[in-house]
């Protein structure tokens, strides 16, 4: 079952006021749409675009000090803010009572200011699994996907509009690269997942079970590892303590990535053990430079020792996610040869993701016969490597892997 729920407007255009001559009527602020891409062109830097507002989750308690001192205020009101946003997802400010109403109108104007508006909000799972399109700041489309299981509660947020990977099976990778978000755009669609366990709008949990988010996986739309700064700023507001941040515990945070390299060996140099995801596809350069288009840039055995090189030092194991395409790369011997790349570089290091495709407008490729799909898993768990078959969550509502393409 799909329903669909209408959300509350998008903001309108500020207006000029009346008795202004001269002003003209601003329109809605409108990002330009990415350029077109041929198949297999990578966008590594997104466009320059303007900077979405300053939040309080882009800074360090140090900093949200700073900046209420800034405003005339006394330091311990960043902290009061911070416990409102982290701790207790407030969502009026008039519940934030222990900051009296001017100071709490000063405070919110400049430090929560809204980041995103819900567009539209899908379900299905008996509600237990919501996407929902946000609009941002300026105009760009992202997307968040909530699913509530018995005992836990998963987000799987975008760190960029659009994506400028390119991979041909990925319905994001089809629609180019708008912009980057900021640390603030990214938690933020933590904290709006929060607000709506907290407010009991989603069903399912256990009773007694937590009603607060406990993953986060970097799986949404966009490469985090080419919007590196700010994915890392948000995983520290995840992973932060409250009120610094929403005190997720990093080995519930995922960052997934196609496998850029560099990016992979700083974020093991963080000192934040979250778990890494490598989308890997295909374990050869033949087949990977076409359907992971990144692969002429860093090879599968370069991507392979990173990941592994990751595991060294985080000491945490890495998922290699694997959407088996029929025909394409779901053969015995693909099977057999991914077995041998991973079991050549040590045991225990790595688990196995199979992904049966999920449908994109426009593509090609289905997903491979159940019995192509088990067999391929039986060659793997025969040499020892953990795998676990992905579930296909969220399919019909366009919300599982590779389907987010924020289409209102
Ligand atoms: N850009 C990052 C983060 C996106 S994660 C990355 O690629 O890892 C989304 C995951 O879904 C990736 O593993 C991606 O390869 C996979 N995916 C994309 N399209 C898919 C599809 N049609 N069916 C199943 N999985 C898909």
């Amino acid at each position: 079952m799909t329903n669909s729920h209408p959300a509350p407007a998008a903001p309108t255009a500020p207006t000029a006021p009346t008795g202004a001559p001269g002003l003209t009527v601003l329109p809605t602020p409108v990002v330009p749409p990415a350029a077109p891409v041929r198949p297999g062109q990578l966008t590594l830097a997104a466009p320059r675009r303007a900077k979405p507002p300053r939040h309080l989750a882009d800074l360090t308690p140090q900093e949200r000090a700073d900046a209420v001192t800034a405003l005339g205020e006394k330091p311990f009101r960043a902290r009061q803010l911070s416990v409102h946003y982290f701790d207790r997802l407030v969502e009026d400010p008039v519940a934030m009572t222990d900051l009296p109403a001017a100071v709490r109108e000063r405070l919110v104007a400049d430090l929560l200011p809204t980041l995103a508006t819900p567009v539209r909000s899908l379900d299905c799972d008996g509600g237990t699994t919501i996407k929902t399109v946000w609009r941002l700041f300026d105009g760009a489309l992202v997307e968040s996907v909530l699913m509530r299981y018995p005992d836990r509660v998963t987000v799987c947020v975008s760190s960029q509009a659009g994506c400028g990977m390119n991979c041909p099976f990925c319905a994001t990778g089809q629609a180019g690269l708008t912009r980057n978000l900021s640390t603030a755009e990214i938690v933020e669609q933590v904290a709006a997942a929060g607000r709506a366990l907290r407010s009991g709008r989603v069903p399912g949990g256990r009773p007694g079970a937590a009603d607060r988010v406990g993953n986060v996986v970097f799986m949404g739309m966009g490469e985090p590892l080419a919007n590196y700064k700010a994915v890392v700023g948000a995983v520290r507001r995840l992973t932060e303590p409250s009120p610094a941040g929403f005190g997720i515990s990093a080995r519930g945070v995922t960052v997934s990535t196609v496998g850029l390299v560099p990016a992979i060996e700083r974020l093991a140099a963080e000192q934040l053990p979250v778990t890494l995801a490598l989308s890997l596809h295909a374990p050869d350069d033949e087949l990977r430079d076409e359907l992971v288009p990144i692969n002429t840039r860093f090879t599968v055995a370069q991507a392979l020792d990173a990941a592994r090189a990751y595991a060294a030092t985080t000491g945490r194991r890495v998922s290699i996610e694997y959407a088996l395409i029929r025909d394409v790369n779901d053969h015995a011997w693909r099977a057999d040869l991914l077995g041998r790349e991973l079991s050549r570089r040590g045991s225990g290091w790595v688990h196995v993701n199979p992904i049966p495709l999920n449908p994109t407008p426009g593509s090609r490729w289905t997903a491979s016969d159940p019995g192509v799909q088990d067999e391929f898993v039986a060659r793997l768990r025969a040499r020892g490597i953990p795998v676990t078959v992905r579930d296909t969550r969220g399919r019909e509502i366009d919300g599982a892997c590779g389907q987010l393409a924020a289409a209102t």
